[in-house]
């Protein structure tokens, strides 16, 4: 089920559990601003997602109120991220879902990161 992004951050989402170490992930990468992991069911070979440390719900509570460090630090983390897995030749994709509309399920924001196979042009 769609997340009301509207709603306060829930310090007990999967996201903030992982963060914590009370659920096992498979961890890619990790700094002061970002950690990332291998989704749980993976829609292509390569499906990791970035998160920030930090405690946002969505993409809208992200850019609505983290500072422009946090902001600069997490988008680099995510571009590092796709180095590391060698997916910048020949390319990737990345995707935020938000709120309803989006199909966010886990109210912590996350960056997909797809990779490993030719996407077609559009998403439904
Ligand atoms: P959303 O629809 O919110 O953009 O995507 C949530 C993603 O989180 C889904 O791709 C789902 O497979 C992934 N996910 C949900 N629970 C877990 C979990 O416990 N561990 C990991 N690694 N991924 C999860």
């Amino acid at each position: 089920m769609p997340i009301d992004p509207r709603l306060p951050y829930d310090e007990n989402n999967v996201f903030a559990k992982i963060l914590r170490g009370e659920i096992p992930s498979k961890k890619v990468y990790e700094d002061d601003f970002a950690f990332a992991f291998h989704d749980i069911n993976p829609q292509a070979p390569v499906h990791v997602l970035v998160i920030p440390k930090a405690a946002y719900v969505s993409w809208d509570d992200f850019t609505l109120k983290a500072s422009d460090a946090e902001i600069a630090g997490f988008t680099r983390a995510v571009g590092r991220v796709t180095r590391e897995l060698e997916l910048d030749q020949p390319g990737y994709r990345l995707m935020v879902n938000m709120g309803g509309h989006g199909h966010q399920e886990v109210p912590h924001l996350h960056v997909h990161i797809f990779g490993g196979r030719q996407f077609r042009v559009m998403i439904g």
